[in-house]
């Protein structure tokens, strides 16, 4: 109720109030400072996956500033040689008004992408988009085998299933590669588990079944009993460093991450950076309000 309230009246606050809350989680306006960010990760020994702030667009205007934004991205990042992703939301490029667009538009940043030997993953966004958001992975792969991967979202009833669906246009050579994340959005019971230990339950299935089937898997999760359950699992199947890798979002649980960068497991950052800052931060926390408590405790509580 007061992180609803707290999330509610945080967009009415200034900016410079509300950067106080967010700096620690956003690399910052412009991409040099996503590449200050990168370096100083990349001399911990982590890579990033970079991704341009924005929002559902209005307009094939914004649909065109967000493209641009994201090829100059590709261009300036492919100079570093630091095995770098790049992270998409394709309602940022009208997914939800207009798929066939929204799909040229990821396969031109998907063209350059390869060409520069950078990887893309597309976000997971709410259930509305679960659906095109799978059928434009599963076209894309096919074009760009090995440069592309989606997330899944534990909190889903339906992701064991997806992954079985996955499993039939895998092309041989070219394991799927995909992020597994519980899920940020608020879903209904009918769709999605709520209670913390099913959805980490379900979680440790779909982990399974991505070893089963031999994809790649990027296991994105700040929660210590889940990591520990995933670590379990590492030793079971004797996965090598390289077969899979721990994602994390920028600011968040460092000395979690440090812990496992130090124990030799590979760890990737979401860096996200853009002057649609504001947005993303407020509109975040409003979808999440829980999130305020984490940023709350986070900022007196070192992690
Ligand atoms: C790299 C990455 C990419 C993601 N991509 C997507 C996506 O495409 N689609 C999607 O739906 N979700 C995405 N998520 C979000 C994810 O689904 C979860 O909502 C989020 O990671 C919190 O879940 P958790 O597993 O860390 O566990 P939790 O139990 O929620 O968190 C464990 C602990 O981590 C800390 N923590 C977690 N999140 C935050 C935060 N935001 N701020 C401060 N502290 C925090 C808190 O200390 C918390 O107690 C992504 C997450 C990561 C790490």
């Amino acid at each position: 109720m007061v992180n609803r309230m707290i999330a509610n009246i945080l967009p009415h606050f200034p900016e410079r109030f509300v950067w106080i809350f967010s700096k620690k989680y956003i690399a910052g306006k412009e991409l040099k400072e996503a590449i200050r960010c990168i370096e100083d990760l990349h001399r911990e020994n982590i890579v990033s996956t970079v991704d341009v702030l924005g929002e559902s667009v209005n307009s094939l205007e914004e649909v065109n500033y967000y493209l641009a934004q994201y090829l100059e991205t590709i261009q300036i990042l492919s100079e570093y040689n630091f095995g770098l992703s790049i992270s998409v939301k394709p309602t940022m490029f009208g997914l939800l008004e207009d798929y066939d667009y929204c799909q040229n538009s990821l396969r031109k940043i998907l063209m350059l992408a390869r060409e520069k030997n950078l990887f893309v993953r597309i976000d997971m966004e709410d259930s509305s988009c679960t659906d095109s958001e799978l059928r434009l992975f599963e076209q894309l792969y096919k074009e760009f085998p090995g440069h592309v991967g989606i997330v899944l979202q534990a909190y889903l009833r339906r992701t064991l299933a997806d992954l079985d669906r996955l499993k039939k246009v895998e092309i041989k050579g070219h394991p799927i590669n995909i992020r597994l994340c519980k899920g940020i959005y608020v879903e209904s019971r009918k769709i999605a588990f709520k209670g913390r230990q099913e959805i980490r339950n379900n979680f440790i299935s779909c982990f399974e079944k991505m070893l089963e089937y031999k994809f790649y898997p990027a296991l994105a999760t700040h929660d210590k009993k889940l990591i520990c359950s995933c670590l379990d699992l590492i030793a079971k199947y004797e996965l090598k460093p390289d077969e899979y890798e721990f994602q994390m979002l920028l600011g968040v649980t460092k000395r979690l991450r440090k812990k496992l960068t130090q124990k030799n497991h590979r760890m990737r950052v979401y860096v996200p950076f853009g002057v649609q800052w504001f947005r993303y931060a407020t509109r975040r926390l409003q979808e999440n309000p829980h999130m305020v408590w984490d940023i709350i405790t986070g900022m007196v509580v070192p992690k």
